[in-house]
């Protein structure tokens, strides 16, 4: 599933293409990928994008008028852009088509939505509607922007296991399995070590662990393994910087003497070097 570096990929891809765009014609080829959305796709036609962001794993376009269109990618959403008029009736798995009416050089192309396994959702409407939505109010802080002290003290707070609270999304926003899983071992911490006994000095290394691998990951276009892949249709080449997530049995990277092994926490397989994160 796309994690924070996967989604800013994609908002930082797309943005160059389609923003001072205006939306057209709305072609709904799924309707469940728009089931929970306030008001229908065609609320945004006429209206021009004007910024696309990120807010946790939310991609965010910005439309004129104070509309938004929120997406969430879930398993196998992929995004991308189609120049031309035809609709790309070639591609499988086209759940959204968004017209998007540009200037001279681009003067049509289509939004593409496509989701093989459909779990993907859009919504759209107002964006003061779309910030009060209940997947958006419970977000915790955004972890490149929340200062280290801040994310200590919130940590300190807090018990249960440092790995089931990186992926709590009302702790931080935006962290998933993978990079939960890095952040933990560029900081040398035990994934099922109790929270509220991590002393302040780890937090904090805690704290810059998860910004510099969610940079790095930013900087290679995320990572994929099987289903995520950039609006242009490459993948992220943070794979191959991986140190732990899914390199049970091989040795560790950075100590080059443990042997990196898989854990089940929270119910999320978890991987972790014993040498580097010790249990204490
Ligand atoms: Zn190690």
């Amino acid at each position: 599933m796309p994690e924070l570096p996967e989604v800013e990929s994609v908002a930082r891809a797309l943005s160059p293409a389609l923003t001072g765009r205006r939306a057209g014609e709305a072609r709904v080829l799924s309707a469940s990928a728009l089931s929970r959305s306030p008001l229908p796709l065609t609320c945004l036609r006429g209206r021009t994008v004007e910024r696309i962001h990120r807010r946790a794993k939310y991609l965010l376009f910005d439309f004129s008028d104070g509309y938004g269109l929120m997406i969430h990618l879930r398993m196998t959403g992929w995004l991308g852009v189609r120049e031309g008029r035809a609709w790309p009736r070639d591609l499988a798995h086209v759940r959204v088509l968004l017209r998007l009416n540009g200037d001279e050089r681009n003067p049509c192309g289509w939004l593409v939505f496509r989701d093989v396994r459909r779990f993907g959702r859009l919504w759209c409407g107002p964006r003061e509607q779309l910030a009060r939505l209940p997947e958006r109010t419970g977000l915790g802080p955004e972890p490149l922007v929340i200062p280290a002290s801040e994310f200590a003290g919130r940590l300190r707070a807090r018990r249960g296991r440092l790995k089931s609270l990186l992926l709590n999304q009302r702790f931080l926003a935006g962290l998933g399995n993978i990079y939960a899983d890095e952040a933990l071992h560029g900081a040398g911490l035990h994934p099922q070590l109790n929270a509220e006994r991590v002393p302040a000095a780890r937090a904090m290394r805690l704290h810059a662990s998860i910004q510099d691998i969610l940079r790095r990951a930013i900087r290679a276009g995320g990572t994929t393994r099987r289903d995520y892949f950039k609006p242009d249709g490459s993948p992220g080449w943070f794979k191959r910087a991986l140190k732990v997530y899914g390199r049970e049995g091989e040795p560790c990277r950075t100590c080059r003497d443990g042997i990196i092994r898989r854990i089940v926490v929270g119910q999320r397989g978890t991987w972790f070097c014993p040498q580097c994160q010790p249990r204490r």
